[in-house]
């Protein structure tokens, strides 16, 4: 099954408006060839300006989180409708710092991805274990909870779009990344757990990795058979090793 490769940058509390749309700018001619799909994530205050300079281009802009209801007194809160009037096709949802700095759960997590569904905006998905977890031998179920969680109440009809994102707690921000084989045996066991809920649809459904995803080990990551694109934190940050990134896709 031929998945094509996703990847996404996320930009988290980074970048004022002018450098965000100067770097989706030097982004451009590198998506141009579209055998890549490719997104920048910016801060909720940016996306408009960015969607804006990326027009025209094959970068599409994303949000980093949405709240579940449309509109109403909740204050602070963006919700998906708003996004997508700014100009957003996707939403990542459920970052591990939205799970360990904010308290978001696997409950809202799902709130949220049902109304960015709802919106038909692209939901990408985080998931990704602890480092206790995982030497606690955790790592199965705390991924299967994630993503049982997430997605409850969904159907495969409404989860065409879906975008998974493993990132392993352990390797954000941190230069410490997951090996190959690490990474695809996450990514294998993912596709199954999405296989019993969605069906042959998880066939289809792309799996990025994410965690210090850097121009010089993307390549190696991106060539596992389930690794079907990248979440990139810091890297995303600079043109030169984004493009690479991109590149080595
Ligand atoms: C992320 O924030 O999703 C991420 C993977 O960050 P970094 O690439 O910096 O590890």
């Amino acid at each position: 099954m031929s998945r094509k490769p996703f990847i996404a940058g996320n930009w988290k509390l980074n970048l004022s408006v002018e450098e965000g749309v100067a770097l989706v700018r030097a982004l451009a001619p590198a998506a141009a060839a579209g055998k890549v799909e490719v997104a920048v994530c910016p801060t909720a205050l940016c996306v408009y300006a960015v969607a804006q300079a990326a027009a025209g281009s094959a970068i599409g802009v994303g949000g980093q989180n949405a709240y579940w209801e449309e509109k109403g007194a909740f204050t602070g809160e963006i919700s998906a409708s708003h996004l997508k009037a700014a100009g957003a096709k996707y939403v990542v949802l459920g970052h591990s710092e939205r799970r360990q700095l904010f308290g978001e759960t696997n409950e809202t997590v799902n709130k949220r991805l049902k109304a960015v569904l709802a919106q038909g905006l692209v939901p990408i998905l985080c998931i990704g274990e602890t480092l206790a977890e995982r030497d606690g031998g955790k790592l199965e179920t705390v991924l299967k909870q994630q993503i049982t969680g997430g997605l409850a109440g969904l159907s495969a009809e409404q989860l065409g779009t879906l975008v998974v994102a493993y990132e392993p707690v352990w390797a954000i921000g941190t230069g410490r990344t997951a090996t190959t084989a690490q990474a695809q045996e996450a990514h294998a066991f993912v596709r199954g757990v999405l296989r019993s809920i969605v069906g042959e649809l998880a066939d289809k459904i792309r799996i990025q990795y994410g965690g210090s995803v850097k121009p010089d080990n993307a390549k190696e990551l991106l060539s596992q058979p389930d690794v079907d694109g990248a979440l990139v934190g810091g890297a995303s940050l600079k043109a030169a090793d984004f493009i690479a990134i991109i590149a080595a896709a």
